[in-house]
């Protein structure tokens, strides 16, 4: 079946394109999207790209930063106020998929891939969709339910800037290096107040469909000295409420076995 491209010159425009097609996908870089139409996949006879400048903007505001939701990995590798973001967006794929994968394409990438995603989520990120009049929403609420927002577009993707880096925390963890595909990612953000660690979140990626939070290791590092006990309490529970799946590249029982490693060792701060 022929696949139709329409182009915008605003994100606006292509959002009423979208939402006017049957079958219309948005296409960010393509690095997923181009692979599924070489497949053959007839879900979609549309694609619908825009380019606006503004989905490739970086903005810093206050405590934060603002992401264009157009911003490629390798953008984000050599944005100087991305640094903190950096060591994540270098080990997605090789160059050829950093210089074309976008943050908002990431945002909606099923496991084994979302390890831009998993720090996203860590970090407590805010996404302003186009047609929502910058009301925008928690990345929790948007991983909770992601099908509903397909065919709509992420315009901006808005982080809080750690005020201690050493606060935010991200492995990869892959049998093929170095840019193998995850069987596990962490990604722990752990501010710490005369201290003890207030508000931790610590989300994983290809441990379930889509990235999500792992919040019996929250419970047992908030409010703790990070300390070899709380990292033993932590890797204690780093499975509880959460079903890995089995798939090409690790088994459930196997993603299970390593997850507590290697969040001992990212809790360590033997790997960052
Ligand atoms: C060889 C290879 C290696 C890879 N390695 C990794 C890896 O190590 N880690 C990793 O996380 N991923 C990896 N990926 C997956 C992919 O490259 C990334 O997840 C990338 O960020 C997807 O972004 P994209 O812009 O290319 O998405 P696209 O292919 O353009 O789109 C993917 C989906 O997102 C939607 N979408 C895109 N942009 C928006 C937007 N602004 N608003 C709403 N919806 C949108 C599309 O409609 C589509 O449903 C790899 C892919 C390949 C082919």
């Amino acid at each position: 079946m022929p696949v139709k491209v329409e182009s915008f010159d605003s994100l606006d425009g292509a959002a009423r394109a979208l939402s006017a097609a049957r079958s219309a996908r948005f296409l960010g870089g393509g690095t997923l999207l181009m692979r599924a139409v070489n497949d053959g996949d007839q879900s979609f006879d549309t694609l619908v790209r825009a380019v606006d400048p503004a989905s490739r903007q970086v903005r810093s505001e206050g405590d934060g930063v603002t992401i264009g939701a157009g911003v490629t990995m390798a953008e984000v590798v050599a944005h100087r106020d991305l640094s903190f973001l950096a060591p994540v967006a270098r080990v997605v794929g090789g160059p050829a998929v950093r210089n074309m994968a976008t943050v908002g394409g990431n945002l909606f990438a099923s496991s084994p891939y979302g390890d831009f995603t998993a720090a996203l989520l860590a970090l407590g990120a805010r996404l302003e969709l186009v047609g929502q009049g910058g009301r925008g929403i928690e990345i929790d609420e948007f991983l909770r339910d992601r099908e509903r927002y397909v065919g709509s577009i992420v315009r901006t993707i808005s982080v809080p800037r750690p005020r201690d880096p050493g606060a935010f925390r991200f492995a990869k963890v892959s049998r093929i290096k170095p840019k193998g595909i995850a069987l596990l990612t962490i990604a722990a953000y752990l501010p710490q107040s005369a201290g003890r660690i207030r508000g931790a979140r610590v989300a994983y990626s290809s441990m379930g469909p889509r990235p999500l939070r792992a919040t019996a290791v929250e419970r047992a590092l908030d409010g703790q000295y990070l300390d070899a006990a709380t990292i033993e309490q932590a890797a204690a529970v780093a499975c509880d409420g959460i079903e890995p799946h089995t798939d090409g590249l690790a088994s459930a029982w196997y993603r299970r076995e390593v997850a507590a490693v290697h969040l001992k060792r990212l809790l360590t701060g033997e790997r960052r």
